[in-house]
């Protein structure tokens, strides 16, 4: 069998007066009118707990777009009970069957769910259409369509057999279940952390964030529509904590799946250590954590390629990509060019709601995120060593809008330069061009993670030079371009150090985490 060769969904632009446009508006205004309640799912079925959260829109927070239950122990404990019972028959599916599902899921958001998703996108997660058309709608379909190849790629290789013997690989799913936690950021990781482990032939309890549940309730959905059978991927929402400490004490974990900060999986890790000689298997841990990305402009850099690398690196989606641009060197020599054009380019910026689709700037997710940015923003105003020169303004009356914010330091250790912040807050420091060599050197020591990173230069010998000296820096590495927006199928992304396991998603490599191959061997 073949299946089709996946080909990346093209992104619609949603220019004024397309009927794709008209759609996703009508869409995201009967959402905005109507309030959903979403309870937990498992075994196929809803069930409905005692206790509820609301869920609301980041860009206008007294909004509420409705309720989802949380979980008591004793529903993640029947979620891990309904994943294994499961498992007897999912793990027993051919290929193929599996196969059609997830294809059928990625038509299904494709057609008839497209505006949908990313309406749900657009009010809870605060996204501008466009940003929720990359992730919601293309990238959520591309992770469905390219994971159902590599999939075949894997299931294909096998070693070589001689006469009198035939040796075979069988690609069997982990002996357990898999932990999926997911982020708010994407929507499509948060669909493609449970759906991959699932394709692979494994039974999935997820927890989706706080802040994503509207548009995890969209995803789940269509999983049942495709005919994901019931208890294969469940559902539970509420405590982390709690939920996290379920789920690991079971012996039957076998593995996590996760997007999300650098310190819930370092405690994650740990717990998982700590359980070790419970578990029946060694677990898989495949994470995907924090960023301080970072953009270094040599001096032959082109200074509008590198302003726009910066506006568009540091302030998509509001800065809360892991991938965001949030630490920029920048030689003396480019850098007031590169600030004329920067400053102009974000000019042009609108911020507001995304219903308005003019607006390339909205809200950040919620208010804890808003205090910190906000508080970040006022000790840059307060220090010596740093200046604002755009932005610097917010306002939480209605919703959590913070303005994109440039920050120049004359010191590369000042605060903003090493922390992850998490939003549209960029820090710019300038080198001096004979300093080249040793600012390859800051930005490759600077802070702990190696998520990614961005080189600019017109000189060849140079660029060698960076992509040599930060070899280690950046896990998804770019030359003359923005180091946001990887693309299934052709960035295969993930970073190392403190910014995760480097399993590659949107990849074989991370498929390959999910299998536990028995080798067969059978002589005549
Ligand atoms: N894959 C996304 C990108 O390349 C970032 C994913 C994330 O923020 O977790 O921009």
């Amino acid at each position: 069998f073949e299946v089709p060769v996946p080909v990346n969904e093209p992104v619609k632009d949603y220019a004024p007066g397309s009927p794709e446009r008209a759609e996703v508006s009508k869409t995201y205004k009967q959402m905005y009118n109507s309030t959903v309640e979403v309870p937990l799912y498992i075994n196929g079925k809803d069930v409905k707990t005692k206790d509820t959260a609301t869920m609301s829109c980041p860009h206008d927070h007294q909004h509420v777009l409705g309720s989802y239950h949380k979980a008591e122990k004793k529903h993640v404990d029947e979620a891990i009970e309904t994943a294994l019972e499961a498992r007897k028959k999912w793990s027993q599916m051919p290929w193929e069957q599996r196969a059609g599902i997830f294809l059928r899921a990625a038509e299904l958001i494709a057609g008839p769910y497209r505006a949908k998703i990313n309406a749900a996108t657009m009010l809870a997660q605060s996204k501008n259409i466009y940003q929720a058309e990359i992730d919601a709608a293309c990238e959520l379909i591309d992770f469905l369509r390219f994971n159902v190849q590599y999939m075949t790629e894997i299931y294909a290789e096998q070693p070589a057999s001689t006469s009198g013997a035939w040796n075979r690989l069988e690609y069997r799913p982990l002996e357990g279940f898999v932990y999926a936690i997911t982020p708010f950021n994407f929507t499509a990781i948060a669909g493609n952390l449970p759906a991959s482990a699932a394709l692979m032939g494994n039974v999935v309890v997820w927890k989706p964030s706080d802040s994503q549940v509207y548009s995890a309730k969209v995803i789940l959905d269509i999983f049942e529509e495709a005919g994901v059978p019931p208890g294969v991927i469940n559902m539970v929402m509420g405590d982390p904590v709690m939920i996290t400490d379920t789920v690991l004490a079971s012996p039957d974990f076998s593995g996590i799946h996760f997007t999300g900060s650098t310190h819930v999986f370092k405690d994650i890790w740990q717990k998982i250590g700590t359980n070790i000689h419970n578990y029946k298997t060694y677990p898989r841990i495949v994470g995907e954590t924090g960023g301080k990305d970072f953009i270094v402009a040599h001096k032959t850099a082109n200074p509008q390629q590198v302003a726009t690398a910066i506006a568009r690196g540091a302030f998509e989606f509001q800065g809360q990509k892991c991938s965001a641009a949030s630490r920029c060197y920048i030689s003396k020599s480019i850098w007031k060019d590169v600030e004329k054009f920067l400053l102009a380019d974000m000019n042009s910026f609108k911020m507001g709601s995304p219903e308005q689709m003019e607006n390339f700037i909205t809200a950040v997710i919620h208010e804890g995120s808003f205090d910190k940015l906000a508080s970040f923003i006022d000790q840059a105003k307060k220090d010596k060593k740093a200046s604002i020169i755009a932005g610097g303004g917010y306002d939480k009356s209605k919703g959590y809008f913070i303005e994109p914010t440039v920050i120049v330091t004359e010191d590369p250790n000042y605060t903003t330069m090493c922390t992850e912040l998490f939003g549209p807050v960029v820090t710019i420091y300038v080198y001096d061009d004979k300093d080249w060599e040793k600012t390859l050197q800051l930005v490759d020591e600077t802070g702990e993670y190696a998520l990614t990173g961005a080189v600019f230069s017109e000189d060849r010998y140079e660029l060698e030079n960076a992509v040599r000296a930060l070899e280690n820096a950046a896990g998804n590495f770019y030359i003359n371009d923005k180091p946001t927006g990887a693309v299934v199928g052709q960035q295969p992304f993930g970073g190392a150090r403190a910014s995760g396991t480097n399993d590659k998603a949107g990849s074989k490599l991370n498929l390959y985490r999910w299998i536990s191959p028995r080798m067969i061997k059978e002589t005549f």
